[in-house]
């Protein structure tokens, strides 16, 4: 099984492997609905839509396709969109805990934290967060830094 957005029902649901995306009507359907068995009872993929799209009659299949162009326009459907793209900036530009502390005992004791910045304006909300480097060194105490805000413009 394998984690795929329903566009239709705003969600993220879970599909066997072999399921495919139809680019007309926008549902996840058996890759056999995408192609023909040849003589050798081997699978051809031949197109990007299902077998339903593909058995529409020319008018249906563009009205199929038109609804989906103007589903994807609508608010809710990028609203969701927006949902999801945060939620993987959120993973991607985060460390583990685990990860983190793994790396901060190995630290000598006594050491501090900082995280840098520089530039003025943002794009996103996140500073970048790393595992710790060595920053600099007053009275004797290390200090690591372990993240950075750059807003250059
Ligand atoms: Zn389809």
């Amino acid at each position: 099984m394998k984690s795929v957005i329903d566009f239709w029902n705003l969600k993220v649901i879970e599909v066997p492997d072999d399921y495919k995306l139809c680019t007309v009507c926008g549902h996840y359907k058996h890759k056999h609905s995408y192609g023909k068995i040849n003589e050798e009872k081997k699978f051809i993929p031949t197109r990007t839509n299902c077998e339903d799209c593909y058995n529409l009659s020319t008018e249906k299949f563009n009205k199929v396709k038109e609804n989906k162009k103007e589903y994807f326009k609508s608010k809710p459907v990028k609203d969701f969109i927006k949902k999801i793209e945060r939620k993987q900036t959120l993973l991607e530009e985060s460390i583990s805990v685990e990860e983190m502390i793994k790396e901060l005992k190995k630290l000598p004791k006594g050491s501090r934290l900082v995280m840098t910045q520089d530039g003025y304006y943002a794009e996103g909300d996140l500073a970048y967060i790393h595992k710790p480097e060595k920053f600099t060194e007053v009275d004797g105490t290390t200090i690591f830094n372990i993240g950075n805000s750059s807003q250059n413009y």
